[in-house]
């Protein structure tokens, strides 16, 4: 039997027929399911942060600030977004490791809550600007730890990276820090990896970084108001890959955001996630364009490839390895044959899913990527072969609504400038 897969109600081809695919679509329900869920188990003591950076959709964003959550962005755009869907500049924090003249200038004149710096000339960027505008900014440190904790499938702490200032930089920076007059040093920012989805990593990283915390209070004589552990918690994507267990990992985290808690009552402790936190609610709708075979292998070829969807290539690992993909039109049916699902891309790359196991695949049917809410267009080349960014679509109280149209080709073409260079002409010297 031929059941068609639903969301709050919605049958997907009604959705696919209104607003066209590639389509992205987010359950709003699913969202605050997750967010909910996670502040419900987490000592109120810690604020949880939205990396804008998994996806920096305004109504997302939005949905996440009337739940609560605070925001931390990386570019000026990201400011805006944040700005404009209402978060309070205090709930506000600026990092990244290339901030321009602009970025600060703009964190300064919204009066944010704390731009994390990233290096010592960083530092005196903002000290030279503060001074221009007459304000005083607020700054805290992302360090780049001595210790790495295994776990994360990228580790940040004790190693080189363009991220953070060395640990020992800062132990040593006393003096350095204490010449600013229009810079008040007040933070710690650790962010130790993304993907996260065992236990014990999360517990060993958040333990010394909070003992980190401590360690920078004495040797620079400041009083921290802000420690930011990171976050980079993960949502499985892979055969064998499992949900975090959230009560168990906060039954362990709890405790010692307390006991910190109690000794510096004035500091504001920060969780800061994006992946964690919209991951699961977003899917990748595509419509199947072809089905043939080659060589003995069937393909699908979709509307919605990896232009769309990066992180479906799975980067990285030797093994490509799936996102969960299903047949939404036939989503009751037995899976019984294996498709390579490819894109409109003419490159070989442009695979979203290797050997899938699907019901039978006709030309028209709808496909799905699931657990595809973060990293989708903004982490995809969605200008390649100029097909532009998908639609998005974010489904609330039974109802869709369109919260990113798609890209056109008057879009695409829009920003560029058509010079009529005359050839030149050849003279006779
Ligand atoms: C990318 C990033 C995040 C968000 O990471 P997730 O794994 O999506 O939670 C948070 N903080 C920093 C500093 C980052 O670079």
């Amino acid at each position: 039997m031929s059941v068609e897969y639903e969301i709050q109600g919605l049958p997907i081809s009604s959705i696919a027929q209104r607003f066209g695919t590639p389509l992205y679509v987010y359950d709003g329900e699913v969202l605050r399911q997750v967010y909910q869920e996670l502040r419900g188990l987490l000592t109120p003591q810690v604020e949880l942060f939205y990396s804008l950076k998994a996806n920096p959709n305004i109504s997302i964003v939005n949905m996440l600030r009337e739940m609560g959550a605070r925001a931390e962005v990386c570019s000026l755009a990201e400011l805006h977004t944040a700005v404009e869907a209402g978060v309070d500049p205090q709930h506000i924090i600026f990092l990244g490791p290339g901030k321009s003249d602009a970025e600060i200038t703009a964190c300064i004149r919204y009066g944010i809550y704390a731009i994390v710096t990233e290096s010592f000339q960083e530092l005196e960027l903002i000290e030279e600007i503060a001074a221009h505008e007459g304000r005083m900014m607020s700054v805290a440190l992302r360090v780049n730890p001595s210790f790495s904790v295994k776990g994360s499938r990228l580790t940040m702490g004790g190693k080189p990276r363009q991220f953070g200032i060395d640990e020992q930089s800062v132990l040593q920076g006393k003096e350095q820090f204490e010449k600013y007059t229009h810079i008040e040093i007040m933070g710690l920012h650790v962010y130790m990896g993304t993907r996260m989805l065992e236990i014990e990593p999360i517990v060993e990283n958040t333990r010394h970084i909070l003992e980190l915390a401590e360690r920078i209070e004495n040797e620079l004589d400041i009083t921290l108001r802000m420690v930011d552990v990171g976050g980079g918690l993960g949502v499985p994507y892979h055969e064998g890959e499992q949900f975090l267990d959230i009560s168990e990992l906060t039954e362990q985290l709890n405790p010692m955001f307390e006991s910190f808690q109690r000794s510096h009552k004035n500091t504001r402790l920060f969780m800061e996630l994006g992946r964690y936190l919209v991951g699961t609610c977003g899917m990748l709708v595509s419509r199947a364009l072809y089905v043939k075979p080659s060589y003995g292998e069937n393909f699908v070829v979709t509307d919605g490839g990896t232009n769309c969807h990066m992180a479906a290539v799975g980067t990285g690992s030797y093994v490509k390895r799936n996102f969960p993909i299903a047949s939404l039109t036939r989503y009751g049916e037995t899976p019984e044959a294996e498709y390579n699902i490819t894109g409109p891309l003419c490159t070989p790359n442009d695979v979203v899913g290797k050997r899938v196991t699907l019901p039978p695949v006709e030309q028209g049917d709808l496909l799905g990527v699931f657990h595809s809410g973060a990293y989708g267009p903004t982490a995809s080349p969605t200008h390649f072969l100029s097909h532009g960014s998908p639609a998005e679509v974010l489904i609330v109280g039974g109802e869709a609504f369109l919260i990113r149209e798609r890209d056109t080709p008057e879009d695409l073409l829009g920003k560029q400038r058509l010079v009529q260079v005359s050839p030149t002409p050849i003279t006779n010297g």
